[in-house]
């Protein structure tokens, strides 16, 4: 084979495998929407079930982390398959935004149904869930009346007893843009290192994995997203945790979204439109948000009973595009502050 040929193959090839294997699909034949989203499957494909038996629009999509499904679109480029992007932080629709893989889109509909902060303000991306990260504690080892803030974790009495998840994750860099949008960066620093000074081990890789090392007592405080708390207390209930949510007298609960945004060159963007209302509505808001536990952002809809038994809380209403615009500070900072 030449070598020219056998180039071609291994293009062909990668095309193959890079293409195939993770298209899922909700209907199986017809025209529809395509979807890429950094949305886990189980808790996506129920909602386009019901889209495609009510209205016949077969809508298919390909699940992955965020980072390839951006560098996807990226290479796509005006050949993109994606008429709807999903990803699980607005940092990342902002990102993906700001490349100019979304397009903006008007509706009165998404308007309505979506808060502000929530949505993005040029009309690129829309938030569709929202969740909440917040303080765990020990039970036994912690009083309610012991936590107050997020910056608070940085005192002296929690040497050795907090717990981290890495700050590669994308969820604690969006956490510190929005701190350093409240407080600014050399505040924000001090506060990182003072974290850092009293974590009880070195960062985890989930926050499942910070809630369990909080119930066998390694560490006594962390931060999680709600819905991995009620994920671990569903499968077991007796485990000595609890939920706080700071700042409560200050700027209120760092909350993210869930969110989506139309492609750039979306070849059904009026049918991703239709769909992208439907998913803001009352009977798709149930079904998004209630799999993962989190809350609804349509406020005409209220989170289920067990999400409410966690208690209300004041939500941090600032703008969630500042997740975006401050993120590369926000991961210098944490690199700064020795946050692995
Ligand atoms: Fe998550």
């Amino acid at each position: 084979m030449s070598n020219r040929m056998g180039r071609r193959l291994c293009l062909a090839l990668a095309f193959v495998s890079w293409s195939l294997p993770v298209l899922g699909t909700a209907v199986l034949a017809g025209e529809g929407i395509v979807v890429y989203s950094a949305r886990n499957e189980p808790l996506i494909k129920p909602v386009f079930d019901l889209y495609a038996r009510k209205t016949g629009v077969p809508i298919q999509f390909v699940t992955d982390k965020e980072g390839p499904l951006l560098v996807r679109l990226a290479a796509e480029g005006t050949d993109v398959r994606a008429d709807l992007l999903i990803t699980v932080d607005a940092g990342t629709l902002w990102q993906a935004a700001e490349q100019g893989l979304l397009q903006p889109v008007s509706s009165p509909t998404l308007d309505r149904n979506i808060p502000t902060p929530f949505r993005d303000p040029k009309g690129r991306f829309f938030g569709l869930s929202i969740r909440a990260r917040t303080i765990v504690y020990h039970t036994r080892r912690v009083k309610p009346a012991d936590l107050s803030t997020y910056e608070a974790l940085g005192e002296d009495k929690w040497h050795g007893r907090l717990c981290l998840n890495t700050s590669k994750k994308i969820y604690n860099q969006s956490l510190v843009a929005m701190m350093i949008a409240a407080t600014g960066t050399e505040a924000t620093e001090t506060v990182v290192k003072s974290w850092v000074k009293n974590l009880a081990t070195p960062v985890f890789s989930s926050d499942t994995q910070v809630l369990e090392a909080i119930a066998a007592s390694q560490c006594d405080v962390g931060i999680v997203n709600t819905y991995y708390y009620g994920r671990l207390m569903k499968k077991s209930p007796g485990l000595p945790l609890a939920l706080f949510f700071p700042n409560q007298s200050d700027r209120g609960v760092h909350v993210n979204i869930s969110g989506a945004g139309i492609t750039k060159h979306a070849k059904h963007k009026d049918q991703a439109l239709k769909f992208l209302e439907w998913l803001s509505g009352v009977q798709a808001q149930r079904l998004f948000a209630d799999a993962n536990m989190e809350y609804p952002v349509n406020e005409a809809i209220a989170p289920t009973p067990e999400v409410a038994a966690w208690g209300t809380f004041k939500r941090d209403a600032t703008p969630l595009v500042q997740a975006g615009k401050l993120q590369t500070e926000a991961v210098k900072l944490m690199d700064r502050a020795g946050y692995q």
